[in-house]
């Protein structure tokens, strides 16, 4: 397949080196030069204009900051530009409106479009092992999960369009949640005299089990490896994690949903990235406490 990618960042450097590997023609776009010229090493077409990237491709691929960026790229540079009946996949983390009016905007002009965005980091993107949640009907969830294939280790139909960042939302959400549960459970077995690694061998056996404590450990030299014993550097940003978090928050507005926890932990991932902390991973919450 003929497939344009555009933003090729730390996820999608390696997303797009991996459609390559698997025997597409992928031609790269970002407003980066120093992005642009990764890709072609990795054997991408560059390409200086999103307009010519796609013309004459398959699908469109993007992996971009923000909705508004999106939103932009699609309606200015995309829609009216790829040809008429090209697939189009938002890998993007945004925001539900956004994903949705998109969606509608390119399905009005002819296109089909699934949101898609992954879980999973940079060693996944670049491992071909994310796992894509996918938002669209039936028929056009099986024409992305042909393209979606070579960078996953899952690709799972969440639903409707817009049900696949429903789920990222959800998902990070819940993660920011354990994460801080887990790092005050440390902190406060350690403070009553337990030592954490006891605390750890018996929890993780027990009702308190949960990703951020068994996998992603975040006290330094506790349980399992983790960014906590390289002083919180790489893994999962916390200036993401807070960005995923407004997210779930502004998600959580306009369905009318409680959520006292999420909010709680919007604003500790907000006092912390507002206190400079926002490269540091985000077991660093560890720290505060
Ligand atoms: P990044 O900032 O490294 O990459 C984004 C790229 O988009 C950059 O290269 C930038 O130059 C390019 N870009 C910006 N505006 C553009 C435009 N108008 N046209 C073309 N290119 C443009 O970000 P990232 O870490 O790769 O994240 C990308 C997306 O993936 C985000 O939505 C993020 O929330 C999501 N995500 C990231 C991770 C992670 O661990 N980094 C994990 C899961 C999801």
């Amino acid at each position: 397949m003929k497939i344009a990618f555009i933003g090729l960042g730390n996820m999608g450097g390696g997303m797009a080196a991996n459609l390559v590997k698997a025997g597409h023609e992928v031609h790269a776009f970002d407003l980066s030069p120093e992005a642009l010229a990764r890709a072609q090493e990795s054997g991408c077409a560059a390409f200086t204009k999103v307009g010519e990237a796609v013309q004459g491709v398959d699908a469109v691929v993007t992996m971009l900051p923000n909705g508004g960026i999106v939103r932009s790229v699609y309606t200015d540079e995309v829609i009216g530009k790829a040809p008429t009946g090209a697939l189009f996949i938002d890998c993007s983390t945004i925001d539900l409106e956004t994903a949705r009016a998109v969606a509608a905007l390119a399905h009005e002009a002819g296109y089909e479009m699934v949101d898609a965005p992954v879980s999973g980091g940079i060693a996944a993107a670049n491992g071909g092992t994310l796992t894509f949640m996918v938002g669209g009907s039936d028929a056009v969830f099986e024409r992305a999960r042909a393209v979606l294939e070579p960078m996953a280790k899952a690709v799972i139909h969440a639903g409707e369009i817009g049900a696949g960042q429903v789920a990222k939302m959800c998902n990070n959400m819940l993660l920011a949640i354990h994460m801080i549960g887990t790092c005050e459970a440390l902190a406060l077995a350690e403070k009553a005299g337990l030592d954490p690694q006891k605390f750890y061998e018996i929890s993780s056996k027990s009702t308190g089990y949960c990703w951020s404590l068994n996998d992603y450990t975040p006290a330094p030299g506790v349980g399992a490896a983790s960014p906590a014993d390289n002083d919180y550097a790489g893994g999962f940003a916390s200036a993401l994690m807070l960005k995923d978090l407004r997210l779930a928050m502004a998600g959580a507005g306009t369905a009318g949903a409680s959520v006292p926890m999420g909010e709680h932990a919007t604003r500790i991932y907000e006092t912390f990235v507002e206190a400079g902390n926002g490269g540091k991973d985000f077991g660093a919450i560890f720290q505060t406490l």
